[in-house]
């Protein structure tokens, strides 16, 4: 495993600094955001870069999503310690290590079996041993540790999948990019105590997007 450095601290408070420019208040984010070493969870050829706030290609054709966009839809989704999170679209793993520092309990799927696969490796060596991470197609969700607090989509969803909004506690919310492949709107679906779902809109991003099973 790589090395964190001096040199990687020092950039990881200047991306820090941007993101509070940029609206991000929410100081266990940030204090998460301060923490990971972003770098590990790249290719070596994008270290250099590792804290730009910009997405970088990963395995399998995907992205790890922009830190501004990790921080803007934990700081939605104000994971507490304790709740059961599940995240659609592992990847690199970096927004689970996020969600894990705040102290949730996180589960997690992938789609790409080469990302589960290493990401699984490098979440093990981070210590992030109690996380769960599965295989599998996001679509269907985890029937069988269901309900969840809240969950997180990190791929761009056309429409809101209601197996996910099943799956939610009373009481609960999903954070999901919904809309076409160009362009998706970031948007919270509160579940109320009473089952009524409620659907709110928020800025616009762009995320690779949500396909159905599991890759070839
Ligand atoms: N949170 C990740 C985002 C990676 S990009 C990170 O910051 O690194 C989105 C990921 O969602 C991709 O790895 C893609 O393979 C995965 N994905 C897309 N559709 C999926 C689905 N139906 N089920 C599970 N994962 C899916």
């Amino acid at each position: 495993m790589g090395q964190d450095t001096f040199r990687h601290q020092g950039l990881r408070r200047q991306l820090v600094l941007q993101l509070r420019e940029k609206g991000i208040n929410n100081e266990l984010v940030i204090e998460s955001i301060g923490k990971i070493p972003r770098h590990l969870f790249m290719d070596n050829a994008f270290l250099e870069f590792a804290y730009q706030d910009k997405a970088f290609p990963i395995a399998c054709g995907q992205t790890i999503s922009q830190p501004y966009t990790v921080a803007y839809q934990t700081q939605l989704l104000d994971p507490k310690k304790g709740e059961k999170v599940l995240e659609i679209g592992t990847g690199s793993g970096y927004q689970t290590a996020v969600l894990a520092e705040t102290g949730a309990k996180v589960f997690s799927i992938e789609r790409h079996k080469p990302l589960h696969e290493n990401t699984r490796k490098l979440l093990d060596s981070l210590n992030y041993v109690s996380v769960k991470t599965f295989y599998g197609d996001g679509f269907k969700g985890l029937p069988a540790f269901a309900p969840f607090d809240k969950i997180i989509v990190t791929c761009g969803a056309e429409i809101i999948p209601m197996n996910l909004v099943e799956q939610l506690k009373p009481g609960g919310m999903m954070i999901i990019p919904v809309g076409p492949l160009a362009v998706q709107t970031m948007t919270i679906v509160l579940k109320k105590p009473n089952g009524e779902t409620e659907v709110i809109e928020m800025d616009k991003f762009r995320f690779v997007p949500m396909l159905s099973d599991k890759a070839k």
